[in-house]
C-alpha cells in the first residue's frame, strides 16, 4: 500500500529514459522535480489524428491535419537570424507547398522522405494553396496507440517526443499497479475513475470519452483534498476550549448608535449578532464578513471589538494602510475609552517614537486594542491575551501575513472583512473553512453615484462639472494610478498632473497625496482635506481603501484603464458617503481595447458591487480574481470552481462526511489519503489531536 508515496516521489533523475542531465532541464524549464511532478504536467493540448487529410482533400483558410512527407526544401534568407524554409510535402494524392518563417537551427528538425503529421492552415498565395509555420511531428516519434495526441506546452531544448516517451514508460512501468489514495467508496459516490485509468486517459486518451473521465477525475480529485483540509482544519480549530464570552446586545447597541449618532442597518444588527454568538460557544470562530463598500463594517467590527476588550481580552484589529489605521483610531479611540478600554494605534510612524513603550505595555496586557497596519505582524509585538484578531480589507493581504498574525495567540477568534462580494462557488474554495456573514444594506439615504465617461480632449467641460462643485462645497478626489510619470506607456501620473490641476483651479485649495510621502504628511494633508480645508486631493490608490471623507462626493479617475474592476468600485466607493449626490467621472485615453472599453462601461452602468465582482469574475479568471495562485497549497490543476460546480458540490459532501466518520483517518481504506495530504502539507497540523 505504501508504494504509492514512494513512486510519486521518486526523484527525477532516476526515472528511466532521464538521467541527471535531463533531470535538471525539467527542474529549470518545467519545475518538476519528482514523479508526481511529472505525472502532473498535463498536456496542453490534444490533437485529433483521425481528422488527418490527404493533400486532394484540403481547402483554403481550413485549419488542417496532414500526413504526407517532405521531399525536398530550400532556405532563403529574411531577415538577421531569420530564414524562409520553402518545402515540398508529398503524398498519394498530391503535393503541397509549405513555408516557414524560422531560425536556422530548425533545419536540424528536417527530415526528407519520413511520413510526418502537419499542422497548419491552409492559404491561397498567388492562386496556389499552401500551408504556412505548420506545426510538426514525425509518425516514428508519435507512437501513440491511439488517434488522440498528447501535445504538450515545453519549453525549447524538451521535446515532445521525450516527454511522451519518458511519459509512456512511467505509465507502463512504475503507475501500472499502484493504489488509488481517494477511497473506493468515495469514488463510487462521485462516480470517478481511478488513478491508473486517469494518468493513463489523460495523458495517452483511448477515446475522447475516456479523456473527459479522467479529467474529472483530476477536478473532483483538486477539489476533494482542498475540501477534506478545510473541514480537518475546521474540526481542529473547534476543539480548542476556551472561555466563552457572554455580552449583552441590546446595551451594546444603544451605546454605539449613541456613540457614532446613527442607527445601526438592520443588516449590521443581524451579523452582530452572529459574531456574538460565535464569542459564546467556548471555541474559536473564524468569520468572514463580507459587505460592500460603505456598507458599515468598521461599526460591526469595533462593537466586536469592544465585546471581548471589556471582558479583558486584547484585540488585533489590522488594516492595509497608514492613513485607515489612524482614522480607525481616531473615529475608535474614544469609543473604547468611554468604557475604559486602552487602545493605541501601531503604525511605522507611531512606533519611531515610542515603539519600547508600546510593546512593554502590549505585551503586558495594559493597552487593550491595538489599531494598526502590518507593523502588528513584527515579530517582537506580542501581546499578554490576544483574544479577537480582526483583518480588514483582507485581500490586501497574504495568507501568511493572516498566520503570523494568528501565532500571536493561543486560539483567537477570527474575523476577516472584506468589500468583494465572492460569489458562492469560489467561498467554497478560498474560504470554505470560514462562516460567513452578509451586510447585505448600505445605510439609508445613501445616494447612487452618477458616474460619467470622457475622452482626454473633453477635459475642459470635465473641468466644468467639477468648478460647479466646488461652487457647492464639494471636495474632489483626482486619482491617478502611479505617482510618476510612465512617458513610454504614455501614462499620466499624479505628481505632474499634481501642478497642471493645481494651475487649472487658481482659486482652489489643491493638494498631494500618496505613498511615497512620508507618513507625517500624508496625515496632515488627511486631516486638512477632512477638516474641508483642501478642496481638491491628487492622489494614488492610497485612497482606496476605508478612507472616508463624507463631503468628497466627487471623484475624477484618471487612466482609468489601468484600475481593475474591484479596484475601480473600491475607489468609487470613497464617495459613497455622503447625503450629496456623487459624482464619479473617468477620463480615458482616445483609443481603448474592446475589452477595456466594455470593463469600464460595466462600471459605469452599475453600482452593484456582485454584479461587479461577478464579471470581474468573468474577465480576469478565478485565479487572479482571488489572488488564489497564492494560496500555496489550494493549487488546483485543472479544476476551474466557476466551471465544475457541480463536482466541487459533490467534493465538498464526501469530504465533509468522510472527515466526520474518520477524523483521524483510521479506517484502512482512509490511510492512504491520509499519507498523500501529510505529504502535501509536511508541518500538518491537523492530525496532532489529543
Ligand atoms: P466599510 O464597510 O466600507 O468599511 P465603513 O465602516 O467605513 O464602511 O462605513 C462607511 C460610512 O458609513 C462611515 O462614515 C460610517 O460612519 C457610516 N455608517 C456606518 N454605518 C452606518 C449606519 N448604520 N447609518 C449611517 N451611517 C453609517
Ligand atoms: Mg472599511
Amino acid at each position: 500500500m505504501e508504494r504509492l508515496l514512494e513512486v510519486f516521489n521518486k526523484d527525477t533523475r532516476y526515472i528511466k529514459g532521464i538521467g541527471p542531465h535531463k533531470a535538471s532541464l525539467l527542474k529549470k524549464r518545467l519545475g518538476i522535480c519528482t514523479l508526481r511532478d511529472i505525472l502532473d504536467y498535463f498536456p496542453s493540448q490534444y490533437r485529433d489524428l483521425s481528422s488527418c487529410k490527404r493533400i486532394l482533400e484540403i481547402r483554403e483558410d481550413e485549419e488542417v491535419c496532414l500526413r504526407a512527407k517532405i521531399i525536398t526544401y530550400r532556405k532563403r534568407f529574411f531577415r538577421k537570424g531569420v530564414y524562409i524554409f520553402e518545402a515540398l510535402l508529398q503524398d498519394d494524392t498530391g503535393a503541397l507547398r509549405c513555408v516557414w518563417f524560422s531560425k536556422s537551427y530548425f533545419e536540424r528538425s528536417i527530415h526528407l522522405n519520413k511520413e510526418a503529421i502537419f499542422f497548419g492552415k491552409v492559404k491561397r498565395r498567388r492562386g496556389v494553396l499552401q500551408i504556412e509555420n505548420p506545426e510538426f511531428e514525425f509518425i516514428e516519434d508519435i507512437s501513440v496507440d491511439s488517434n488522440i495526441l498528447p501535445v504538450y506546452s515545453l519549453k525549447q531544448t524538451l521535446s515532445q517526443k521525450f516527454f511522451r516517451k519518458v511519459m509512456w514508460g512511467l505509465l507502463n512501468t512504475s503507475l501500472s499497479n499502484i493504489s488509488d489514495f481517494i477511497p473506493f467508496p468515495v469514488r463510487e459516490k462521485a462516480n470517478i475513475k481511478n488513478i491508473v485509468f486517469s494518468y493513463r486517459n489523460i495523458h495517452f486518451p483511448q477515446s475522447w470519452e475516456a479523456l473527459k473521465e479522467a479529467k474529472s477525475r483530476f477536478i473532483f480529485e483538486d477539489f476533494f483534498i482542498l475540501q477534506v483540509l478545510v473541514f480537518l482544519r475546521k474540526a481542529q480549530w473547534r476543539r480548542h476550549k476556551i472561555t466563552p464570552i457572554e455580552s449583552n446586545f441590546e446595551e451594546l447597541v444603544g451605546y454605539a448608535e449613541g456613540y457614532f449618532g446613527f442607527r445601526l442597518t438592520s443588516s449590521q444588527k443581524k451579523v452582530l449578532c452572529q459574531i456574538l454568538e460565535d464569542f459564546s460557544k467556548g471555541y474559536p470562530s473564524k468569520r468572514l464578513l463580507q459587505g460592500d463598500v460603505g456598507s458599515g463594517k468598521t461599526v460591526v467590527a469595533a462593537c466586536a471589538s469592544l465585546v471581548v476588550a471589556r471582558k479583558g481580552w486584547q484585540v488585533a484589529f489590522m488594516v492595509p494602510t497608514e492613513i485607515l489605521a489612524w482614522q480607525h483610531y481616531n473615529r475608535l479611540k474614544n469609543f473604547f475609552e468611554g468604557k475604559n478600554v486602552r487602545v493605541e494605534l501601531f503604525s511605522s510612524s507611531t512606533l519611531q517614537k515610542n515603539k519600547n513603550v508600546l510593546y512593554k505595555d502590549l505585551e503586558e496586557g495594559k493597552i487593550t486594542v491595538a489599531i494598526g497596519t502590518h507593523a502588528l505582524l513584527q515579530e517582537k509585538l506580542k501581546f499578554k491575551k490576544l483574544g479577537l484578531i480582526i483583518i480588514d480589507e483582507q485581500h490586501r493581504f497574504g495568507v501568511e501575513q493572516r498566520v503570523s498574525l494568528i501565532k500571536k495567540a493561543r486560539c483567537p477568534h477570527l474575523l476577516i472583512m472584506t468589500a468583494t462580494p465572492i460569489p458562492r462557488t469560489l467561498s467554497m474554495v478560498c474560504y470554505a473553512d470560514m462562516d460567513i456573514s452578509k451586510i447585505e444594506e448600505l445605510p439609508a439615504g445613501r445616494k447612487i453615484p452618477q458616474t460619467l465617461i470622457f475622452k482626454e480632449r473633453e477635459r475642459d467641460k470635465v473641468y466644468r462639472l467639477i468648478r460647479e462643485k466646488l461652487r457647492e462645497g464639494r471636495q474632489i478626489y483626482f486619482v491617478f494610478p502611479l505617482i510618476g510619470e510612465y512617458a513610454q506607456l504614455n501614462i499620466k501620473g499624479a505628481q505632474l498632473s499634481f501642478y497642471q490641476i493645481k494651475d487649472a483651479f487658481p482659486e482652489y485649495n489643491v493638494e498631494l497625496l500618496h505613498g511615497d510621502m512620508n507618513f507625517k504628511e500624508q496625515r496632515k494633508i488627511m486631516s486638512l482635506f477632512s477638516e474641508g480645508k483642501i478642496h481638491i486631493l491628487v492622489c494614488t490608490q492610497i485612497i482606496e481603501v476605508g478612507v472616508d471623507v463624507p463631503n468628497a462626493s466627487c471623484m475624477v479617475i484618471e487612466e482609468p484603464q489601468r484600475f481593475g474592476l474591484s479596484q475601480l468600485h473600491q475607489l468609487r466607493g470613497r464617495i459613497m458617503r455622503s447625503c450629496y449626490k456623487p459624482l464619479c467621472i473617468l477620463i480615458t485615453p482616445e483609443e481603448l481595447p474592446p475589452q477595456t472599453k466594455r470593463r469600464l462601461e460595466i462600471f459605469s452602468s452599475t453600482t452593484d458591487g456582485f454584479k461587479i465582482a461577478e464579471e470581474d469574475l468573468r474577465l480576469r479568471g478565478p485565479g487572479e480574481f482571488m489572488g488564489l495562485h497564492q494560496h500555496g497549497q489550494f493549487q488546483l490543476r485543472i479544476a476551474d470552481p466557476l466551471r465544475d460546480w457541480e463536482l466541487l458540490k459533490k467534493a465538498r459532501i464526501l469530504a465533509y462526511r468522510l472527515v466526520r466518520e474518520d477524523p483521524l483517518f483510521k479506517n484502512r481504506s482512509n490511510k492512504l489519503l491520509r499519507q498523500i495530504i501529510e505529504s502535501k502539507i509536511p508541518q500538518c497540523m491537523w492530525f496532532q489531536v489529543d
